[in-house]
């Protein structure tokens, strides 16, 4: 990442509304061009999805900064994300997280997770391949979670293995039509509900893909 892609990636983000500085720290000490694949990596560090392996994609870096944030993750959380991908989002998740568990449902996409992580020395990060929206009931319960695929709503089971005081972030809403993201946060008497903004993200699919 040379000193012109960090200044690229730091403006854009800026100017999409990532102002808090942890998570653009974080953002900054993670190069992007690790999670693309070697055909897009000149567009690396545009503010555009792109596409990897498995007919998945890699998320926007505003978006990423923008979920982040709302998240909020703390240094002692223990953070669960749906939906790896390459592992651009749970990369950042690591460096502002004690603990980060990310499920993939594309086996070829958890492999390749775990070998970026492993070439940047992200050691808190366990990739696991399974159906996402049923969470991860032996790590449960978590500080925060955050979803990277649009359920139509908040699957139950992620919101039982919600910690109380905790939070998570996900894109609700059918793919292909508007989808908002928005954040629920247990508290001791039940959920609260808050919309954030319109987005656009890969469906949350049903079981698992052995690729
Ligand atoms: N977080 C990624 C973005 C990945 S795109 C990043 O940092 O770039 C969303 C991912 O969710 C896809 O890889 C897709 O395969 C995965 N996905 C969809 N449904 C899923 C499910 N039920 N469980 C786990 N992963 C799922």
């Amino acid at each position: 990442m040379t000193p012109e892609d960090t200044m690229r990636l730091l403006v854009a983000l800026r100017s999409r509304g990532v102002t808090n500085m942890r998570v653009l720290t974080a953002m900054e000490q993670v190069d992007r061009a690790r999670f693309v694949s070697p055909t897009f990596a000149a567009r690396a560090f545009e503010d555009v999805p792109l596409p990897v392996a498995s007919g998945q994609t890699i998320s926007q870096p505003s978006v990423v900064g923008l979920m982040t944030q709302a998240l909020d993750p703390q240094p002692r959380d223990k953070v669960l994300e749906v939906g790896t991908g390459t592992g651009y989002q749970a990369a950042i998740l690591s460096k502002l997280a004690r603990r980060v568990y990310t499920v993939e449902r594309h086996r070829a996409l958890t492999r390749l997770a775990r070998v970026n992580h492993a070439a940047l020395g992200l050691t808190n990060i366990t990739q696991i391949t399974g159906d996402g929206s049923h969470g991860l009931e032996e790590q449960a319960p978590f500080d925060r979670i955050l979803v990277t695929a649009a359920a139509e709503d908040t699957p139950g089971p992620l919101l039982a293995q919600l910690r109380i005081g905790g939070s998570m972030v996900l894109p609700v809403g059918v793919s292909d039509h508007v989808q908002t993201l928005i954040k629920v946060t247990r508290t001791a008497d039940g959920y609260e509900y808050d919309e954030l903004s319109p987005v656009r993200f890969v469906p949350l699919v049903e079981g698992v893909e052995h690729d």
